[in-house]
């Protein structure tokens, strides 16, 4: 059970291939299958480090980590599995990473689902909880979330996921996976806050899109979609077109339910010449407010809570 989980693209992600599962948005809503516990979150397994790493006499080779049980069959997944791997041949293989906790959506069909009525969303701050107490297992919310992020434990024989942190949100700290982030790749805000930097990025600058807004449910992590390098033509000369394939950017990424395929194309292009535009700004010794919340690094400019 990971609340919050990175995933590489292109790869089929955790739980495997949740973007063809389905969700409350789908029609037929009696035909959402749960994931299967075993193949599409796969086995865990330990590796015998405490052999390998031993100094004496150890032999610290990586090729001598075996995994415990030796992942096989159908249940040969894990969070990690499809990890660096991407697509593409040499010199223009490609990948990126893809973080991903509960959305917190406006429109949550989590808490649709829920015949117990133990999903709620908090009116201060919009997180989306789960009440231990009133949940008993059923899983509806489960198949009614499209992108996967509850998860059942079979221990406690109840629903979880990501809460947020809410403890945190509540003292106007950072929630922790933000926090920790070595990358220091996330900013918390609120999104009618003008002068949080999610604000700006969100509404001011655009160039922050959602992840799968044809869910309709309104997800209220954004993403700025990954910029990459120029390919190399056959003869070795750099083209104009880069590396990760607009196309694929555009079927993950966009603002709106309703907008087109094209309008999605036409908003990754538009955001990407945006950032490059500041980026040369900088570069020839100009400012930019844009690529200064981009490098921010201290938690007050990252986080406006
Ligand atoms: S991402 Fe899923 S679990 Fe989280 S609020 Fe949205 S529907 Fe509910
Ligand atoms: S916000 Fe908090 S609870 Fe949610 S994934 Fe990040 S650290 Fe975990």
């Amino acid at each position: 059970m990971y609340w919050i989980n990175v995933e590489t693209r292109p790869g089929k992600g955790y739980p495997k291939n949740w973007e063809t599962q389905g969700g409350w948005f789908t029609a037929d809503r009696n035909n959402i299958p749960l994931p299967n516990i075993n193949e599409d979150y796969g086995a865990p397994w330990e590796y015998n480090h405490h052999e390998v790493l031993k100094t004496e006499g150890g032999d610290s080779q990586a090729s001598n980590l075996i995994p415990s049980p030796v992942p096989s069959g159908s249940n040969a997944y894990a969070s990690n599995w499809d990890e660096d791997v991407g697509k593409g041949t040499f010199p223009n293989s490609y990948y990126f990473y893809l973080p991903r906790i509960c959305n917190h959506c406006t429109d949550p069909p989590c808490l649709e689902a829920c015949p117990r009525q133990a999903i709620y969303k908090r009116k201060e701050d919009g997180i989306v909880l789960i009440d231990p107490k009133r949940c008993r297992g059923y899983r509806y919310c489960i198949k009614g979330c499209p992108y996967k992020k509850i998860y059942y434990n079979p221990v406690e024989k109840i629903s979880q996921k990501c809460i947020f942190c809410y403890p945190r949100i509540e003292q106007r700290k950072g929630n922790f996976c933000a926090a920790q982030c070595v990358g220091r790749i996330y900013w918390v805000g609120y999104a009618e806050d003008a002068n949080s930097n999610v604000y700006k990025l969100v509404n001011k600058w655009k160039v922050a899109l959602r992840l799968h807004p044809e869910y309709k449910t309104e997800p209220n992590v954004f993403y700025i979609p990954p910029l990459s390098p120029p390919t190399y033509s056959f003869a070795g000369k750099l083209t104009t077109s880069p590396r990760i394939p607009i196309e694929m950017l555009a079927k993950m990424f966009g603002d709106t339910y309703d907008q087109s395929y094209d309008q999605r194309v036409a908003r990754i292009r538009q955001i990407s010449d945006i950032i490059q535009s500041e980026r040369e700004k900088v570069s020839s010794g100009g400012s930019s407010e844009l690529i200064d919340i981009l490098i921010s690094r201290s938690e007050t400019e990252r986080f406006q809570l």
